[in-house]
């Protein structure tokens, strides 16, 4: 007998029908002798509806109402999939983030996890009960409710999984589990059957958004693996988990592509200390994130620095600049929002050479040219013009030979 936590997002439990399915495959999964905790997301698209509540109701809603209106969508589903297993003649019981509780700082609408209480899942389980449990919210030491971030459910199912010591977490989602790339791009890309924490962290942060970021964290911290799969048919999905012996054998485990950043350049700047943070500085006062950074070396005393911001703080962004190049001394400054990031990524890259020169000899001939490299130890990202996004990822995806029928 197992303790089995199972998660399931919004897309599994958007219709009655849906729910009356997932609570088919929660008793199944009791019939065969597990004890099962169930955590449920809100049904798709009530999350966004709250949201967008709140947003007419004033510009600036209080955050502590914030989280009291947008963590109600769970508490639907939880009711309704007890309320199911009821029916079937199971024992179920659902609970509230303060309920159980899920304890957790008071940041609101990003709040963090810091204990689970176990005492009233462990007494359900030991009588037989199936216990439901709201994902995304928790309670904070003053017992106001918080909620976890967008997505935050994923992260809910990975704590009470490390605060059970559960021996599964497995996460129902839409899709079949992790691909080499998107299968909207790249029709043969396969189905990972393990990934690391790390390139999933990788992964995710560069648009594979099958996990939320913090929830592959928490796993990591927590040696928690989880079984991402699809709560439509019973393949075998992908475990995120470890790093073993052979994953470092594959040198890439995937391809991303990111159309969401836009490349600022500024042209002839004195090259003397106190340049970079004269421009760093102000954008991260702004609340701008600057991705990838490029400084060259100085030719005559002159230098440029090229940079990624997100698109939608590019406006925001060159204003500021524009507003320092006085005090930098810069030529001038310009932008391009034409742009996309192809990045390659896996553990193997840690162990083997070669990896980022067949990347570069790949682009180069489809004709692509790289506006921008940079690296880590497990991934090599290029900036390209945005019109060959998707020509990028192919071609990679072949040159590592990362489709199903290779
Ligand atoms: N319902 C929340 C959201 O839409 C949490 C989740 O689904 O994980 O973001
Ligand atoms: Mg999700």
């Amino acid at each position: 007998m197992a303790l089995v936590v199972q998660k399931y997002g919004g897309t599994s439990v958007g219709t009655i029908e849906k729910i009356r399915n997932v609570a088919r495959r929660v008793a199944r999964t009791y019939d065969e002798g597990n004890d099962v905790v169930v955590i449920v997301s809100a049904m798709s698209g009530e999350t966004n509806k709250l949201v967008a509540l709140a947003e007419e109701m004033c510009e600036f809603p209080s955050e502590r109402e914030y989280d009291v209106l947008v963590s109600t969508g769970e508490q639907v589903t939880i009711a309704l999939l007890s309320m199911c297993l009821q029916d079937m003649g199971y024992k179920a019981k659902s609970y509230l983030g303060h309920q159980i509780p899920i304890i957790t700082d008071s940041a609101s609408s990003r709040a963090r996890i810091l204990e689970i209480g176990e005492e009233n899942i462990r007494e359900d389980l030991k009588n037989g009960t199936i216990v439901v449990v709201a994902g995304f919210q928790g309670v904070d030491a003053q017992g106001n409710i918080t909620t976890l971030g967008r997505g935050g459910s994923d992260t809910s199912a990975v704590a009470v999984a490390a605060g059970l010591k559960a021996d599964v977490c497995e996460i129902y989602t839409d899709v079949d589990g992790i691909y080499t790339t998107d299968p909207r791009i790249v029709p043969n890309a396969s189905k990972l059957e393990k990934i690391s924490y790390e390139e999933m962290l990788e992964m995710a942060s560069l648009g594979a958004k099958v996990l939320q970021i913090r929830s592959v964290e928490f796993a990591d911290k927590y040696n928690v693996v989880i079984h991402v799969r699809s709560s439509f048919n019973d393949n075998p999905g992908t475990l995120v988990m470890k790093e073993d012996a052979d994953m470092e054998t594959v040198l890439v485990s995937g391809v991303t592509c990111n159309k969401d950043e836009a490349k600022i350049s500024v042209r002839g700047i004195p090259d003397k200390p106190g340049i970079a943070a004269g421009i760093f500085v102000p954008l991260s006062e702004a609340n701008i994130t600057v991705d990838m950074i490029i400084q060259n070396v100085s030719l005559d005393g002159f230098t440029d620095i090229t940079f990624t911001v997100p698109k939608g703080d590019l406006k925001k962004a060159m204003k500021i600049v524009e507003g320092v190049l006085e005090d930098i001394g810069a030529k001038g400054v310009e932008c391009d929002d034409k742009v996309a990031k192809i990045s390659i990524i896996g553990v193997g890259m840690r162990s083997h050479s070669g990896v980022a020169s067949k990347m570069f000899t790949t682009l180069s001939q489809e004709g692509i040219n790289i506006q921008m490299i940079s690296t880590s130890e497990i991934k090599v990202s290029c900036i390209i013009e945005d019109k060959y996004t998707e020509l990028a990822v192919r071609v990679l995806h072949d040159a590592f030979e990362l489709g199903s029928d290779d």
